[in-house]
């Protein structure tokens, strides 16, 4: 495997970057999952522009310009010969000594991978997936995409050990944040699709912006907005969504079946309304 780090494409097991990287020091980074689909980034752009607006917001230099950027994408994908998989991203503020303040001239560090992975099997999305609820102990700017992922590898770690797949983060006053690493949604008993609208409370996921374009031009009555785990539980469908999921079946919360306990009919619709999507390579 090649990897790119700071200019070079190095082997996998020689890529390295300096002890004094505020990635490593601060986890002053962002980063991006981009998925690719036989050959394809799939919605190139929006990533860019999540990344671009993450960078903004920490003020980060883009280290490079977009153009510069797809063509190390491509270059990295063809080195590993890359069909199916995704293409790792990740930029930080770079090398300084160890100073909390922003150093005065450090050049932004950028590190590419991928990584190959195969869509989830047609058991895994017969069965759905359970997850449970946490709190969400994440800090208050959860839209920026940063490195700093503690808290969602905790709560991915207590998901694990439960047995389930994914945990679904609750705020302060009951309502479902996201995922650690995915979007979440529900179909209530009348049919509405509901998810979390994309404010500095969630992260605004590709998928899930990319499925809101679909699921508005197939006429599906939706409302973004904030729900509670009772009113997940009491959903006829949940699913998350996310660039290594795509759209996901979720058919347990915190150890209750919802809906029939078998994936919904509007979930599996809406998958196959992603996935001819991606098969359409539109949006790159
Ligand atoms: N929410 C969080 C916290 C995430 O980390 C991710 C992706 O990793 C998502 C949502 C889904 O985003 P996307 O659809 O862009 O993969």
């Amino acid at each position: 495997r090649i990897a790119y780090v700071n200019g070079r494409y190095l082997p996998h097991a020689k890529a390295a970057v300096h002890i004094e990287d505020r990635g490593y020091q601060f986890a002053d980074g962002v980063y991006e999952v981009v998925p690719v689909h036989k050959g394809i980034l799939v919605d190139e752009e929006l990533h860019l522009d999540r990344l671009e607006r993450s960078l903004r917001e920490l003020r980060i230099a883009m280290p490079m310009g977009r153009e510069a950027l797809k063509l190390i994408s491509r270059e990295v994908m063809r080195r590993n010969h890359l069909n199916n998989g995704f293409l790792y991203m990740q930029m930080t503020r770079g090398v300084a000594p160890r100073d909390h303040k922003f150093p005065a001239a450090a050049k932004p560090a950028v590190v590419m991978t991928v990584r190959q992975m195969k869509p989830a099997s047609k058991e895994k999305l017969e069965a759905g997936v359970p997850v449970i609820t946490l709190p969400d102990i994440r800090w208050a700017r959860r839209d920026i995409k940063s490195v700093s992922l503690l808290p969602n590898c905790l709560a991915k770690q207590q998901a694990h050990e439960a047995g389930a797949v994914e945990a679904w983060m609750v705020d302060g006053d009951g309502y479902v944040t996201e995922g650690t690493s995915t979007n979440a949604w529900i179909v209530t008993a009348d049919n509405v699709l509901v998810t979390r609208s994309a404010t500095h409370d969630i992260l605004n996921g590709i998928t899930r912006i990319a499925l809101l374009d679909r699921v508005a031009a197939e006429g599906v009555t939706f409302e973004e907005r904030p729900f509670t785990v009772e009113e997940a539980l009491n959903a006829k469908e949940a699913f998350i969504t996310s660039s290594t999921n795509y759209v996901m079946p979720v058919t347990e919360i915190d150890g209750r079946a919802i809906g029939n306990g078998h994936p919904g009919l509007l979930t599996m619709k809406l998958r196959d309304a992603y996935v001819a999507h991606i098969e359409g390579g539109e949006g790159t």
